[in-house]
């Protein structure tokens, strides 16, 4: 690892330990290295194959069920299965020993819980359940996954009303545990993100409500002049050497 990332992990090392709270904010480049690709990294983004903005809206969904249940569902499909990575596990470990606060997560995987975060505020859903617009019924995906599978576009539920996947679309309001995450935000100490381009709001707003700003992300994003310290590289490998720096200090 270069020396001077070496020596921003030690800084940030010292200041996590002494910080009264911190604040994991991560998006899809935490997961890159489950195998789950990014939406914008060059070469192997999504971006480049499909629009996400057309498949995963609200637009497709209501207006272009037929669209939506073959392109954009089956990217929801795809997202899962997969198995959590050191950068997770990280993540986990610190908040177990006391080190973060909670996680604020933009991932749809459920990596972070899979690798044992306690406090996960999943800002926009996740792929393993959708719901009945009309009674609210949860349903697993799975069960989605079957009814369009046998011709059922869109998928009903029992009282008739439309099924839906809990993800949050390009269109839609934020759940309620956005407000939880903006509260989190402003009492805590330290701010650090993970793999996110910081491009997608609200969501990217929150790393404006903090005067301690921490970045961990392999490109540059449009927060970086704002951030005390930008750690540029993988997060799997800035992760675990934190991890070992707080441990030693400790
Ligand atoms: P993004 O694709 O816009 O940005 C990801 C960032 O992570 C990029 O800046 C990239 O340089 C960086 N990155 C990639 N691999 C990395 C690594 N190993 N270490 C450090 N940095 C790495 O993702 P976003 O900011 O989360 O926003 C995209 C939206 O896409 C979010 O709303 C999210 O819900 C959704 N999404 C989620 C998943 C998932 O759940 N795993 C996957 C794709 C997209």
């Amino acid at each position: 690892m270069e020396i001077e990332n070496m020596a921003k992990i030690e800084h940030l090392a010292e200041i996590m330990v002494k910080s009264k709270s911190t604040v994991v904010l991560t998006g899809a480049g935490i997961s890159t290295e489950s195998g789950i690709p990014d939406f914008r990294s060059p070469g192997t983004g999504l971006w480049e194959k499909i629009d996400p903005m057309k498949a995963l809206s609200t637009d497709a969904l209501y207006r272009n069920p037929e669209r939506f249940y073959k392109e954009g569902f089956q990217l929801l499909m795809d997202v899962q299965g997969y198995e959590p990575n050191v950068g997770h596990k990280v993540v986990a470990d610190l908040e177990e020993k006391g080190f973060i606060d909670a996680v604020i997560t933009q991932n749809i995987d459920g990596l972070h819980t899979k690798a044992g975060s306690k406090i996960v505020l999943e800002v926009h859903g996740t792929v393993y359940t959708g719901h009945c617009e009309r009674c609210g019924k949860i349903y697993n995906m799975a069960d989605l996954d079957l009814k369009r599978k046998s011709g059922q576009v869109p998928p009903k539920c029992f009282c008739g009303g439309i099924l839906r996947p809990d993800v949050v679309m390009f269109g839609d309001q934020l759940p309620g545990c956005f407000n939880d995450a903006l509260q989190y935000v402003k009492e805590s100490e330290i701010l650090l993100v993970i793999g996110s381009s910081l491009t997608v709001y609200p969501v990217a707003a929150l790393a404006g409500y903090t005067e301690n700003l921490v970045i961990i992300n392999k490109t540059p994003t449009p927060f970086d002049s704002k951030a005390k310290m930008v750690i540029r590289g993988s997060a799997g490998h800035i992760l675990t050497s934190l991890r070992g720096k707080i441990f030693e200090k400790n």
